[in-house]
């Protein structure tokens, strides 16, 4: 079975009861509100089409200083009654912050594990063995299900978008780098100047291997540290910051913008990885060149 179809069959037959928080991803997990399953994207496209991130969780959510953070400034008002009634929602949610989050199988009130669901899918036959390393790395959620779209080429490239037949206003070419050429996910994050430049900056060297599998498996011996697959993914997740500020608010594509917002996230990752790991890990960043 196709592993895309198993995740995104999983992500419409399972509604999740919030506790912490922590686990579902704010837009497109389906919650029980009002006695009614569904995602808050569809129930509020209005306010979602204002939404910066799509992929934070809903803990990222309810613990932010300020709600409008999430959100490109000035809303309509009629997405702007829409967060207000989301608001009092969630306010109204039944959750105990301290526990962990119930996960559903839509229609029934019986309980399925993630880690479960995980092992059931991997064992099955034809599965990308890089996907079983997401959900070993150390990354917050968020990087992991970015991880995966990334892995399995799901992420709204412009070439995504364009065999989709959705139209493009600045045309199908990379954003990020003067060669006019086609934004695919692999000159996005491999080829292009701007991903090159970062890889040579983390000395990671995607040279040799004939499939993606033994690619990344020689990039990580040469690496040769425990945290290569977190460095990689968030890493790729700051090119995709960048690369959609570019493309959707013009804004400059600029390296030390990558570096600080990489460094930033990465040092956050001695929270996360193993004990033994987490000298190693600020060791390595502080060698990082300025
Ligand atoms: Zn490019």
């Amino acid at each position: 079975m196709d592993i895309c179809k198993v995740m995104h069959h999983f992500r419409e037959c399972a509604w999740v009861q919030i506790n912490a928080g922590d686990t579902a991803l704010m837009w497109s997990d389906n919650l029980q509100l009002d006695g009614q399953v569904s995602t808050l994207q569809l129930r509020y496209p209005r306010l979602y089409s204002y939404v910066k991130d799509p992929w934070i969780t809903i803990l990222e959510f309810l613990d932010s200083q300020d709600i409008f953070q999430h959100f490109h400034l000035p809303l309509s008002s009629q997405a702007f009654d829409d967060l207000n009634i989301l608001q009092s929602m969630l306010g109204g949610l039944n959750r105990t912050p301290g526990s962990k989050d119930n996960w559903f199988w839509k229609g029934t009130a019986k309980g399925y594990s993630p880690k479960l669901f995980c092992s059931h899918t991997f064992a099955s036959a034809s599965f990308n063995p890089l996907t079983a390393w997401i959900w070993k790395s150390s990354c917050t959620m968020k990087i992991k299900v970015f991880a995966w779209m990334l892995i399995m080429d799901r992420l709204n490239t412009k070439d995504m978008v364009d065999r989709r037949h959705w139209h493009l206003e600045d045309g199908v070419n990379c954003a990020l780098c003067p060669l006019q050429t086609r934004e695919t996910r692999d000159h996005q994050f491999f080829n292009c100047n701007f991903s090159v430049r970062v890889w040579n900056y983390l000395q990671i060297d995607w040279a040799s291997g004939d499939s993606m599998a033994h690619l990344v498996l020689n990039a990580s011996r040469s690496f040769r540290k425990p945290f290569f697959t977190e460095v990689v993914f968030i890493a790729c997740w700051n090119i995709w910051i960048i690369r959609n500020a570019k493309v959707f608010r013009h804004e400059r594509a600029r390296f030390n913008r990558w570096r600080s917002a990489f460094i930033h996230d990465i040092t956050l990752m001695q929270y996360r990885v193993k004990v033994a790991f987490k000298d190693d890990l600020l060791r390595w960043i502080s060698f990082l060149p300025p």
